[in-house]
């Protein structure tokens, strides 16, 4: 809040000045959206291109301000890093979307769910054990659940953010590294990753069907993920012809607009009962 108000003292007769008051009025909610139950979580589903079997669902943060209504995470996401909120609410993230994954397991769904962490979250140093009490809180299987880092906050300290991993990896849970091929990726740390997913990010997916060096560079990756035995799934997938052109390039999995929009739980359960492969 200092860093906010030291912001709109610096500048106070800007055009922009009205953006700041805005923000403000936005950070200042955002203390008070945990407890009053504000943020929900919805789902992605994903879909195993070789079976056309819903296999995964990424959880996506939502808040629903009482006036303002839904908030993208685009926008108040980097507002809690800066507030220093986001490990609150990544912790309430991770200990909902483990209950959630709990309850699929108990439906007798085998869904794996995935978990985003951000960058200030990774950097935690007690981040090991808050993932273990949100795993062990919810008693879901650790296999169920997959935790998407991106590159940027891996390379940060990649020595470390390899043990980190490993150790996360050793409790049975999955790492997937997410919005791959957008980052300034060290190929040589990529490799040394313990992971288990690449997600091809959608800028690689959209334009697909007409962009040549796309095709060549997401067929390369999933080459390379599939020689080191990873899971390749692309985001962003709309139409059915991108589907066509990424199944080509060997891509086992896609999430996107074309299987569904990230829905409540209960629009997950009611898919997955009625899915047909598009
Ligand atoms: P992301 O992790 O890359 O999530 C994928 C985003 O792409 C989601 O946006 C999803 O709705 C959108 N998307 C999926 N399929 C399609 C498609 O076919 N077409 C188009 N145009 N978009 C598609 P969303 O939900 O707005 O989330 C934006 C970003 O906010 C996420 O990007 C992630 O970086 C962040 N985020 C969301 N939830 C969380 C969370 O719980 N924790 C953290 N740390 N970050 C989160
Ligand atoms: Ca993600
Ligand atoms: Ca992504
Ligand atoms: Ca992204």
């Amino acid at each position: 809040q200092s860093q906010a108000r030291s912001l709109l003292v610096a500048t106070p007769n800007t055009p922009s000045n009205s953006r700041f008051t805005e923000t403000l009025a936005v950070e200042r909610a955002l203390h008070t959206a945990l407890e009053r139950r504000e943020f929900f979580l919805v789902y992605q589903p994903q879909m195993d291109l070789r079976t056309g079997v819903i296999v995964g669902a990424e959880s996506l943060l939502r808040w629903q301000h009482p006036t303002w209504g839904l908030v993208s995470p685009v926008r108040f996401i980097p507002l809690l890093e800066s507030l220093g909120l986001i490990s609150d609410v990544g912790q309430w993230v991770l200990e909902d979307a483990c209950r959630q994954a709990r309850r699929w397991e108990q439906m007798g769904l085998a869904l794996r769910v995935g978990i985003n962490l951000s960058p200030r979250q990774f950097l935690e140093p007690d981040l090991f054990d808050k993932i273990q009490r949100a795993v062990v809180l919810s008693g879901v299987n650790p296999a169920h659940i997959e935790l998407e880092i991106t590159e940027s906050l891996a390379m940060q300290d990649p020595a470390n953010a390899i043990l980190l991993l490993g150790r996360l990896r050793e409790t049975g849970l999955k790492i997937a590294l997410d919005d791959f091929g957008i980052g300034h990726s060290s190929l040589e740390y990529l490799l040394r990753f313990p992971i288990d997913a690449i997600k091809i990010d959608r800028a690689f997916v959209t334009n697909i069907t007409h962009v040549q060096a796309d095709r060549v560079i997401v067929r390369a990756v999933t080459a390379i993920g599939q020689t080191m035995g990873l899971s390749v799934i692309a985001e962003g997938v709309e139409t059915l012809r991108q589907c066509d052109f990424i199944e080509a390039l060997g891509v086992t999995e896609i999430q996107g607009y074309l299987i569904g929009k990230p829905m409540e739980s209960a629009q997950i359960e009611t898919l997955i009962a009625n899915f047909v492969r598009p």
